[in-house]
């Protein structure tokens, strides 16, 4: 059940990503809500993604239950992470997941020199080819704001960006159940939904992902793990 709270988190997240949407430079936005162009012609496919990663308190559980439930996902990593923890990225590659990047240092990136831009982009992605062997073709903008400049430079990188559907707002402690109960009350086939990974939200990241895993699979999702458009 959705708490007053839970619907004005949605529908305040909600607006937030229209707004953002309607920032975002023609040519890097894949639809309203980008499910179209995910949704694979077979039905009840949602799309589990983490940003943030790694971390050690939540990296390597999250692997775990994603292993045992047989589900895939995608893990849009920030660079100093890998860099910190370069055997957790290397666990989610081995793993199967989707590897995006989420920027080196997790800035603004309308607010970086064109310098600082190219540079923070170039150097996530050497931490993940280096630790994981492959280069990023996704992109997750911190905060989700991007500019044309920084559209342009993730295209010059030959980077896709990857918005969502489903965000809960749990990169705050709001608690297990509240992240599920939002969750849960927009899946709908194609949904990209939004988990982040972090100390402080460590165990409510774990306990929703299993919470979310059983009751998708109850109401007959499968999950699927994003891949770069046919055109790059
Ligand atoms: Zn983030």
């Amino acid at each position: 059940m959705l708490t007053i709270s839970d619907r004005f988190s949605l529908l305040k997240m909600d607006w937030l990503t229209k707004a953002g949407q309607s920032l975002l430079p023609p040519g890097h936005w894949a639809g309203p809500s980008q499910s179209e162009v995910l949704v694979d012609g077979d039905n009840k496919t949602l799309y589990l993604t983490f940003d943030d990663g790694p971390f050690p308190e939540t990296t390597e559980t999250l692997l775990e239950i994603l292993e045992r439930e047989e589900v895939l996902a995608t893990f849009f990593l920030i660079g100093e992470h890998v860099s910190r923890y370069p055997e957790l990225a290397e666990r989610v590659s081995r793993g199967g997941h989707a590897i995006g990047s989420h920027s080196n240092k997790h800035f603004l990136l309308p607010a970086l020199s064109a310098n600082a831009l190219e540079k923070d982009l170039r150097s996530a992605n050497a931490a993940i080819e280096d630790a994981t062997g492959q280069t990023p073709k996704l992109f997750r903008p911190p905060y989700g704001i991007i500019d044309n400049r920084s559209a342009q430079c993730l295209k010059d990188l030959e980077m896709e960006i990857v918005y969502w559907g489903s965000v809960p707002e749990d990169w705050q402690a709001v608690g297990t159940n509240r992240v599920v109960e939002r969750v849960s009350s927009s899946m709908q086939n194609g949904k990209l939904i939004v988990l982040h990974e972090g100390k402080h939200i460590a165990e409510q990241t774990i306990l929703a992902t299993q919470e979310i895993i059983a009751r998708a699979k109850k109401r007959g999702f499968k999950f699927g793990i994003i891949s770069p458009s046919a055109s790059l």
